[in-house]
């Protein structure tokens, strides 16, 4: 399949030019900005070639609303019967942040990158992916190829590829790949788990000036904190996975302690009073647990539970509450799965290496495509590095790109082959 890839490489500079083009079209989530712009512009471009094309607006998903609706826009070509491949990348970006030297949404192609928010993340891989998607479809003889612009991974992808998935879209597709920047040498075969709560310390309130009146909220929160030291670090510091998690530091269960959140709210802006003198009457602290392929869910939540059954234990009218916040299990895609041969083997050709399997430390659309939509054929392979995303001075390398196009048509061509 040589005339393929030498199809793609020839096409670099349009490749960069449609980087450039969605970079241009700043899609911030929160709170979802241009998101129709971004479908429309890729729906017109398919709608030219001859491609079925279906624009989605997630209604009443999280976010969705008049001023800020969560389109999504599908587009497919089918040669004949066949297996079908399907393309996704997320459309929406992060905030900018500070620290730019270049403009973030010029688009810019200096130095054989392309610069600005959303280029590493993911909008280079959609570019890719756009190509590969486009090439292949020219030699393809069965089968479909698909292509997905998705609305809010960034926000949990409730308005995205989950309602993609509960719409049944995913119900006649065989193989899945997601351009997430994982590196042209890297197969991502899915995710640990993650299970974000709410853990409420309760008091009562009284004066400040005679405090064993009341009970304090902060002072049962701050014996939670003192276990979570003392007993729930140092053993999931010690639970390690064997998996190919990167980076190597979450190959150990992790455990973040987002916020914590006592006493009296801050004062309204324009206030600059004083306090007044109270015992606080709840804190809350907020957890974001990540989990690994060998735990399960409710052996992670049993575990907090008894740590607080222990501190209870120790301290009279110690009151608590746990509320659940968010929850994914893990995913993983086995090695030996058709998409995974059909990349690896077109990382030998391309690049002529042996492409390394990961996971990823966080999760990303797989989880959708893995739960609601129960496709387990799906990796992540794209351009870019993920140490970028999300980072100020965000840029994807022109030749990453190509070269993870070039990948991704070549598999695609085998796996449609049959
Ligand atoms: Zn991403």
């Amino acid at each position: 399949m040589n005339s393929l890839l030498t199809e793609i490489e020839a096409r670099e500079d349009e490749c960069a030019a449609l980087c450039a083009e969605m970079v241009r079209m700043p899609t911030l989530n929160p709170p979802g900005l241009h998101y129709r712009d971004i479908c429309e512009w890729a729906g017109g471009r398919y709608r030219r070639l001859g491609w079925d094309v279906e624009m989605i607006r997630a209604l009443g998903a999280p976010g969705d609303s008049e001023d800020f609706p969560r389109w999504n826009v599908l587009v497919r070509h089918e040669a004949g019967p066949g297996p079908v491949l399907h393309l996704n990348g997320h459309h929406d970006v992060v905030a900018v942040g500070d620290g730019w030297t270049r403009d973030p949404f010029g688009g810019e192609i200096d130095g054989g990158r392309v610069w600005g928010r959303g280029t590493c993340d993911m909008k280079g891989g959609i570019a890719s992916a756009m190509i590969a998607a486009e090439t292949l479809a020219r030699y393809m003889t069965h089968g479909a190829v698909e292509l997905s612009l998705t609305a809010d991974e960034e926000s949990g992808g409730y308005g995205g590829v989950a309602h993609l998935a509960q719409l049944g879209r995913y119900e006649r597709v065989d193989h899945v790949i997601i351009p997430e920047p994982l590196d042209p040498g890297r197969i991502c075969l899915g995710h640990r788990g993650v299970w974000w709560a709410e853990i409420e310390t309760k008091g009562r309130i009284a004066h400040g000036s005679m405090p064993f009146l009341g009970d304090c909220a902060v002072r049962h929160m701050g014996a939670v904190l003192d276990e979570m030291e003392a007993t729930l670090f140092p053993l999931l510091e010690g639970r390690r996975t064997p998996e190919p998690v990167v980076p190597e530091g979450a190959r150990a269960s992790t455990l973040n302690l987002n916020a914590v959140h006592g006493g009296e709210p801050v004062q309204p802006e324009g206030y600059d009073g004083l306090p007044s003198a109270c015992v606080p009457d709840r804190c809350v602290l907020t957890i974001d647990r990540r989990f690994l392929p060998e735990e399960e869910l409710s052996a992670v939540k049993a575990e907090v539970a008894q740590l607080m059954e222990r501190v209870r234990a120790k301290r009279p009218d110690f009151r608590y509450e746990i509320r659940d916040l968010f929850e994914v299990h893990p995913s993983r895609t086995p090695d030996d799965a058709p998409v995974v041969a059909a990349v690896r083997g077109a990382v030998d050709e391309v690049l002529g290496r042996e492409a390394e399997h990961v996971l990823s430390p966080g999760t990303y659309d797989q989880k959708h495509i893995d739960r609601i939509g129960r496709l387990k054929d799906c990796i992540a392979y794209g351009p870019g590095h993920l140490e970028l995303a999300h980072q100020p001075d965000e840029w994807v390398g022109v030749r990453d790109m190509t070269q993870a196009a070039q990948v991704i048509a070549l598999a695609g061509w085998r796996l449609l082959r049959g």
